[in-house]
């Protein structure tokens, strides 16, 4: 499998995809799009384009459907704010402010990035946006 490097998906798309595993991983358009605040067509076509990239996978009646690859980039999503956050946190500002700060930021880090953060905040557990799960990337060899 490819390794992610976070630049796959421009920010638009990648929030889409995160809503998606957050709904459970099955979502229909309609919900997507009164989630996302888009009209129905906006959210189809959202939803189209990442069936081809290979990240949703379309069933009839149950809608569109998290594929290995679309969870494993979801995941990683989830990790990259929980980290952009807990960062910015670090630097004074309340979970509510890092939290809105890293989603406007959180497109532009890359996965290195986020591994390098997350090693020199000494790989966290949790942040102010949930708890923080590690990869191979990023945690320790002798753990
Ligand atoms: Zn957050
Ligand atoms: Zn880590």
């Amino acid at each position: 499998m490819v390794e992610i490097d976070g630049s796959e998906l421009p920010a638009r798309k990648a929030e889409f995809l995160k809503i998606v595993y957050q709904m459970g991983g099955v979502a229909h358009t309609n919900d997507l799009a009164a989630t996302l605040g888009v009209s129905p067509s906006t959210a189809t076509k959202a939803a189209a384009a990442l069936t081809s990239a290979g990240y949703l996978e379309h069933t009839p009646y149950r809608g569109f459907t998290l594929t290995k690859s679309g969870e494993e980039y979801a995941r990683f999503l989830v990790r990259r704010h929980r980290i952009v956050s807990l960062a910015l946190s670090r630097f004074g500002l309340s979970s509510e402010e890092a939290c809105l700060e890293a989603s406007k930021i959180e497109s532009c880090v890359s996965r290195e990035l986020v591994d390098r953060i997350c090693a020199s905040l000494g790989h966290p557990m949790m942040s102010g946006c949930g708890p923080i799960e590690h990869d191979h990337s990023c945690f320790p060899e002798e753990l």
